[in-house]
């Protein structure tokens, strides 16, 4: 019987698939990501690995598992945690789960940190919650409007496209810049494509939504947060080291940038030194997609390439071929 390890509980949806199809599934029961060693014990013997992105998948896992490993299958969208060479080397498929639900997912929380930061709605709840407001202030916590700003969206993706498609009844001017130019998207969210320095420099909110890769390691440093207006919002959904945090703080504590809101973090989950301590900021901790139908829904997905994998076929969401 083909056996399956899955590093940390997931939706029982992805798990009940599994079991279903008749393979023998061990599901780790640490309530937290496995530590290294745990990690390389619970992979022995496996066919397939359903990993996390806090999973660390390099050659001594890959050795770990030993000669029957067929798929490392990742559950999330990024797979920056997982040596892809390695496993192409292999023979071996990396899968992600770049689902319908977790995109939209990933897209509202954007959304939802784009105003959480113009509106200032998190240091307002934490005035009203203390006790603070006193009575009506023309001046209290003035934020700054959304309509008729401009939006710079940093990889047009799955993702970077959903928050295109959310903000369309927001009367944004809305840039785009990726690798790639997408006309078909230009022409139906009537976004602008505009070469990367003119989008930094040219957005009231910058949001990223690339890849980690190391063309886009520190894609936001001390220099293109130079580039950028002054008083600009910073929005990150995507990798922590896609921004210099160190940088970030640095600019924010000197108004460069009005302020920055994030879901993921450079040495997550530790901050960088001073950022929890500015009130301009947003942070959430990696939840973008965290909503039960997304989570219910790469469940899944994760599932389903296993599947495919060890039965023979080309999983559907194969990194490498
Ligand atoms: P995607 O592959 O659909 O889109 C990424 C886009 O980035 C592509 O259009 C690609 O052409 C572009 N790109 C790649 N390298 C680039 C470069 N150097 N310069 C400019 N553009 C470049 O990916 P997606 O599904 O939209 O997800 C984007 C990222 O979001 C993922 O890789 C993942 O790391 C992150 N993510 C985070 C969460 C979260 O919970 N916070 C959830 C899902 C995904």
């Amino acid at each position: 019987m083909k056996s399956i390890f899955i590093t940390r509980r997931i939706p029982e949806h992805g798990i009940a698939l599994l079991k279903h199809a008749g393979y023998k599934v061990y599901v780790s029961n640490k309530n937290r990501a496995l530590t290294r060693n745990e990690l390389l014990q619970g992979v022995k013997g496996m066919d397939a690995v359903l990993s996390l992105l806090t999973d660390r998948i390099d050659a001594k896992v890959l050795d770990a598992c030993g000669p029957k490993l067929k798929i490392i299958a990742n559950y999330a969208a990024g797979f920056d945690n997982i040596d892809i060479a390695e496993c192409k080397k292999r023979g071996i498929y990396v899968t992600n789960t770049p689902t319908f639900l977790s995109g939209y997912a990933v897209s509202e929380h954007t959304v939802a940190l784009m105003f959480a930061l113009s509106r200032r709605v998190i240091e307002a709840d934490d005035y009203v919650r203390a006790g603070k407001y006193k009575g009506w202030d023309p001046y209290l916590f003035m934020g700054h409007t959304i309509f008729h700003k401009s939006l710079g969206i940093v990889g047009l993706g799955r993702i970077g496209i959903g928050v295109a498609e959310y903000v369309r009844g927001f009367g944004m001017r809305v840039h785009y810049y990726d690798a790639k130019r997408n006309k078909q998207a230009e022409k139906t969210y009537g976004l602008i494509y505009t070469p990367l320095k003119k989008l930094l420099r040219e957005s009231d909110f910058i949001t990223l939504h690339v890849p980690l890769l190391p063309s886009t390691r520190h894609l936001i440093n001390k220099d293109t947060i130079e580039i950028m207006k002054d008083g600009a919002f910073l929005i990150n959904t995507s990798r922590g080291p896609v921004i210099d945090e160190r940088a970030l703080v640095t600019a924010i504590k000197k108004r460069k940038i009005h302020g920055a809101a994030l879901d993921v973090f450079e040495y997550e989950p530790d901050l960088a030194k001073g950022l929890a301590k500015l009130p301009n900021v947003v942070l959430t901790p990696h939840i973008a997609s965290s909503t039960e139908e997304a989570r219910i829904e790469m469940a899944e997905c994760a599932a389903k390439n296993i599947i495919q994998a060890l039965s023979g076929k080309k999983p559907k969401h194969r990194i490498n071929s």
